[in-house]
């Protein structure tokens, strides 16, 4: 792996490109088009199901995204005005939205050199008002759950897991999804395990969750009619059941493909940039192969110059968006970190070529 002729290097590429997997998704689509169970059909359930068991959890619900499952999550947990939920800096929106929606106040903790929130800020930042912590994996890694679940335990209040980046990812054993009172999944067409348009789910262990989530997740109704409270339309959709079905029948490979592409790169470009490290005992999904580098913004241009296309996964901390200046936070780190943060392609698709041209046009921005 040394050449460097290819044209361009794509950070993700949603073509499905594989003759024999767009058949099987096509097939999918036409099973559900001639049972005609458009909504919440049997592959929602068989979807369900799976994604349960692959999380050691007694139930799932399917929701439309993963920004509806945070938000109809912390509503299950009866999470609403007057309440904090503490959460990190560094995540998409969607984390914050969720709990700003519910009418809680998000309260912003700050992370670890390794990206994910850092408990003993979160430990500070806990007040009477706190009601939830909702931690993300981020990068794909599954966060300190240990040290937080110790505080959650201490407060009697419960860990929600925000784990949109992480579905596939292990912790010591245990996989994401495992660790919460409730955990919440993102299947949309960037995550590593993605449907062909919005996709989410919930699990958990508690009935009593289940039975409520079923009815935010349609308009706050019992038996489509009753409305106990007003809520949103929230169901997974059949046909994005059906596809995310086939999707895991290949997850393991999918994620292999990532952990070979990020044991390259480790290889490569140790000792030239900061690489993820990922900690023994652990598995990370890789849904980002995400660098720390000086002159960051200059290596972005430079790599954007020969066609390698990265990402800064995200760029505006979220207490420092308008909608949450107000909010109490703790960033000092994450201000330094997201400085120097860089997503490079890491997808199944990336071929070993591609992989190569990204190392080597990194070591020679470095003159390594
Ligand atoms: C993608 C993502 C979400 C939102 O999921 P959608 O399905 O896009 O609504 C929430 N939190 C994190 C950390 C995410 O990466």
């Amino acid at each position: 792996m040394n050449s460097c002729t290819i044209s361009k290097v794509p950070f993700l590429d949603l073509r499905v490109t594989d003759d024999a997997e767009r058949q099987e998704l096509l097939d999918a689509v036409d099973t559900v088009l001639r049972h005609g169970r458009i909504v919440l059909g049997p592959e929602v359930e068989q979807f369900e199901q799976r994604v349960a068991s692959l999380c050691g959890r007694k139930y799932s619900v399917g929701i439309n995204s993963g920004t509806d499952a945070i938000y109809l999550g912390l509503r299950s947990l009866g999470i609403g005005p007057g309440d904090e939920v503490i959460t990190t800096a560094l995540s998409w929106v969607a984390t914050a939205n969720a709990i700003a929606l519910t009418g809680a106040t998000p309260v912003f903790a700050d992370i670890l050199d390794d990206l994910t929130i850092d408990p003993a800020s979160v430990a500070r930042l806990v007040s009477s008002g706190t009601k939830a912590i909702l931690p993300v994996h981020y990068t794909g890694k599954i966060c300190r759950t240990e040290e937080l679940l110790a505080i959650t335990d201490q407060y009697a209040i419960p860990l929600i897991e925000d784990a949109a980046q992480a579905f596939g990812a292990t912790r010591f054993g245990k996989p994401a999804g495992s660790f919460g009172t409730i955990a919440c999944f993102s299947m949309n067409p960037m995550k590593v395990l993605a449907a062909c348009g919005e996709a989410g789910a919930i699990v958990t262990d508690s009935a009593d969750t289940v039975e409520r989530l079923h009815a935010l997740r349609y308009n706050g109704t019992v038996n489509r009619e009753i409305c106990l409270e007003p809520s949103l339309n929230g169901r997974l959709d059949t046909i994005q059941a059906a596809i995310l079905l086939k999707r895991l029948d290949h997850i393991t490979r999918v994620i292999g493909r990532r952990r070979e592409i990020a044991a390259y790169y480790h290889k490569s470009l140790q000792g030239v940039v900061k690489c993820p490290h990922e900690e023994s005992g652990c598995l990370d999904s890789w849904y980002t192969y995400t660098i720390q580098v000086e002159g960051r913004d200059e290596l972005k241009a430079f790599l954007a110059e020969r066609g390698i296309e990265t990402k800064i996964q995200h760029p505006i901390l979220m207490p420092h968006q308008s909608a949450y200046k107000r909010c109490r936070a703790e960033t000092a780190n994450a201000e330094r970190l997201l400085t120097r943060i860089l997503c490079i392609p890491c997808h199944e698709k990336l071929s070993d070529d591609d992989a190569s041209c990204v190392t080597s046009s990194i070591r020679n921005f470095y003159g390594a």
